[in-house]
């Protein structure tokens, strides 16, 4: 979706952005917290946090002393040298469950030679804060520091505990999160909601177009395909060696169209963006359940690469390798598969279906990745409509949607304590900014920092009144 609409400047947003402000005084002194945010930012993204290594201590250091400061409770679990999460909290009346509010510290590596600035500088430069970790994942981190800070200050009632959570190694191992399930469970796991990354946002000429929340995510289900075989000389072929076989099975593998399946948060999705459609697609996603009955229709849409990883369990062939020889039939010969499964699919019932398509048992298929289950948040919640709300109300135009994310997040690990897990922030970007993820000159909109502490702590204020 994003690739098809224009996405222009995040600081065209100016008019449109802050348009429910002036009815809703409460005597926050805003330009105060928000010059505060811009500095706290920079001091953020100087933390070097590259994973590897991580060193996410220097993050957990970097929170604990200014949750000290304001006098919010904290604790830094260091459960490796140098490797640490932190956890806050602001205690409500305990009248409702607690919201989590979740973060990764760590960040990818940046290559500075390829960067305008110093990835680790937080240089402003035309309106942004450049640096690794501005938008993956700091600038939340941020935003969620901001709303404790504001919630400990300005002291709204609270009917439940909202807790920060920053955890270490999300982009490589995820150990972090993994730790603090296995050990310190007890510190979250009765709350209710929770809020992290996988939010994904479209401007279009000067108005949010699009929000879109995270509520599910396939699941990455990788597989190494191993068939073997008589061995030889190259110059005697054998019929069925094992590059033969595998690459019979590989056909099979190519031409398998796995089943299309609409659940509950992609039919929303689609519904929801019909209106930004010309016709016939306009109806005929607006009716997207019974349109899919129709082949033709399937068709197109699963030949787009953008809607096809949300209708069905995608496979991928990645790896390849067989004879390092030319003249060499090797015994064996192996390809990976990048499988990613839709949320409720069970992994077992998948492998069962390949190798019914493969048809030919020599051949062996193991699991080789840490598999996590997917899974899915409800959509009818009070947090979702009031995102929707809020959105709605600083966004006058944006349509709010759910989105199933290819990629991995948290959010699947923390489902699977009862949680609905959202990915949303008030961050909106370009898709010239959004190649700064993982990529180079990874930066942020000063004034999103600005307008966006105060549009997210509203929804976490409100939320836990
Ligand atoms: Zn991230």
């Amino acid at each position: 979706m994003m690739r098809l609409l224009t996405k222009l400047s995040v600081l065209a947003l100016s008019v449109s952005f802050f348009s429910g402000v002036a009815r809703a005084q409460n005597g926050i002194d805003w330009p105060r917290y928000q010059d505060m945010a811009v500095e706290l930012m920079q001091q953020y993204l100087r933390v070097n946090t590259s994973n590897p290594p991580g060193n996410e201590i220097e993050a957990a250091r970097f929170f604990k002393k200014i949750f000290d400061e304001h006098g919010i409770e904290n604790e830094i679990f260091e459960y490796k040298p140098g490797r640490a999460n932190i956890i806050a909290r602001i205690r409500g009346n305990g009248s409702k469950r607690p919201i989590i509010l979740l973060s990764h510290t760590d960040v990818v590596t940046a290559e500075p030679a390829s960067w305008e600035v110093d990835p680790f500088a937080a240089t402003i430069k035309n309106g942004f804060i450049y640096g690794r970790g501005a938008l993956d994942m700091k600038g939340e981190g941020l935003l969620h520091l901001m709303t404790m800070i504001l919630l400990k200050r300005e002291g709204p009632s609270l009917s439940r505990d909202v807790i920060f959570l920053g955890t270490a190694d999300e982009e490589v191992n995820d150990e972090g999160s993994l730790w603090m399930i296995a050990n310190k469970a007890d510190l979250f796991k009765n709350a209710e909601y929770l809020l992290t990354e996988g939010g994904d946002n479209l401007l279009e000429g000067d108005a949010v177009k699009i929000v879109g929340v995270d509520v599910a995510e396939k699941a990455p289900f990788w597989l190494r395909v191993t068939a073997t075989g008589l061995p030889g000389h190259g110059s005697r072929p054998v019929r069925d060696s094992a590059t033969n076989r595998l690459i019979r099975a590989m056909g099979r593998i190519l031409d398998w169209e796995t089943p299309v399946r609409l659940s509950p948060a992609v039919e929303q999705f689609f519904k929801d963006v019909a209106p930004l459609q010309s016709e016939p697609l306009r109806s005929q996603f607006a009716n997207i359940r019974e349109s899919l009955k129709n082949p033709s229709f399937v068709q197109s849409l699963t030949s787009q690469r953008e809607y096809n990883f949300l209708l069905r369990n995608t496979i991928s062939i990645t790896m390849l390798s067989g004879s390092k020889q030319t003249n060499v039939i090797p015994n064996a010969a192996t390809c990976n598969l990048d499988v990613r499964l839709l949320p409720g699919e069970s992994p077992d019932e998948f492998l069962k279906a390949l190798k019914a398509v493969i048809a030919d048992p020599s051949i062996k298929i193991e699991n080789v990745n840490r598999f996590k289950p997917p899974n899915s948040s409800p959509i009818d919640t009070e947090l979702f409509s009031l995102i929707a709300r809020k959105t709605k109300e600083n966004h006058p135009g944006a349509i709010v949607t759910t989105k199933m994310l290819s990629g991995y997040t948290e959010s699947q690990l923390y489902r699977q304590l009862g949680i609905t897990a959202y990915g949303w922030a008030p961050i909106y970007t370009t898709p010239d900014q959004d190649e700064g993820v993982h990529g180079n000159n990874e930066r942020i909109a000063v004034d999103n920092v600005r307008k966006g502490t105060r549009e997210f702590y509203e929804v976490v204020k409100d939320i836990s009144r």
